[in-house]
């Protein structure tokens, strides 16, 4: 299937590692032009030669200042701008006892801010697209609140409204905004998770993620980036131009709800 992904122009965050870069490959893959920004340098560069990146940035989202100065220099490399993947890292674990107030200042900025920051530099630029696609990467805290990732659960549900509410505003002018909601997938973040959780168990992190999959995914395995990253390209594809407003569950079964 021709996904209508040639010569788009594409900026994705956070894409040094895990589904940010699965997401910029895949894009690559169907003939997209990608900018790819996240903080560290060396990441980043190896990433931006494996994907074939058109630019890169060593950039923190999370700053107030960073999202309007990437999309302007994003769209300057690519000549414009069709697709933006909004991606950042994941708030720290925590329960809502254990997590400091301080951090839910950072959890705003992190998750909330930086996807309004990036979408309002993007907008503009989109509007002028014939493909205009906003993709957030979110987690199935959206659905069912993660008891030990309050700041997700409670910051990523803040995103998606805010989706949901800019679709209706956007979808006049053909740009379509969706999130997708991983499950668990196999990234260095997911071994960090597990791997504090294993430490405490005085288990490896390898038996931690094992048992836990068997115990909560009916797929019986844990997802591989690469899946994530096709259907990042599918929402950005041609095919999604009637598909708008959505939350997108890619989780091997996990999440119990029906909505
Ligand atoms: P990951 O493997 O740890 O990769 C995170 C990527 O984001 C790296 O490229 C990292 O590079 C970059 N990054 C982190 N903080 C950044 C910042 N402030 N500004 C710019 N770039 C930043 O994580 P992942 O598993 O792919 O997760 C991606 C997102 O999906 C996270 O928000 C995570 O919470 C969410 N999620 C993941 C899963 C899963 O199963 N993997 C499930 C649910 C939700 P630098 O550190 O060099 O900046």
């Amino acid at each position: 299937m021709d996904l209508g992904l040639e010569g788009r122009r594409a900026l994705v965050t956070a894409a040094s590692k895990g589904l940010g870069r699965a997401c910029a490959a895949a894009l690559s893959a169907e003939g997209a032009r990608v900018y790819i920004a996240a903080r560290g340098r060396e990441d980043l560069e190896r990433t931006a030669t494996d994907v074939n990146a058109a630019g890169f940035q060593s950039a923190d989202v999370s700053r107030p200042e960073t999202p309007a100065k990437l999309v302007e220099d994003a769209v300057q490399a690519l000549g414009g701008l069709d697709i933006l993947v909004c991606n950042a890292g994941g708030p720290p674990a925590g329960t809502f006892e254990s997590t400091p107030l301080e951090e839910w200042e950072k959890g705003f900025d992190l998750t909330l801010m930086s996807t309004v920051r990036l979408c309002k530099a993007a907008l503009p630029h989109l509007k002028q697209s014939e493909q205009g696609r906003i993709v957030v990467i979110t987690s199935t805290s959206v659905r069912e609140p993660i008891a030990t990732l309050i700041l997700s659960s409670a910051f990523r549900t803040a995103v998606v409204q805010t989706l949901k509410t800019m679709s209706g505003e956007l979808a006049p002018h053909g740009v379509t905004v969706n999130n997708i909601a991983p499950g668990r997938f196999l990234t260095d973040r997911v071994r960090q998770l597990d791997g504090a959780a294993a430490a405490k168990e005085g288990i490896s992190q390898e038996e931690y993620t094992e048992r836990n999959v068997k115990a909560t995914i009916p797929m019986g395995r844990i997802g591989d980036p690469a899946e994530f990253g096709a259907t990042c390209a599918f929402v950005c594809s041609k095919h999604a131009s009637f598909m708008t407003g959505q939350t997108i569950v890619v989780d091997g079964g996990q999440t119990k709800g029906v909505y």
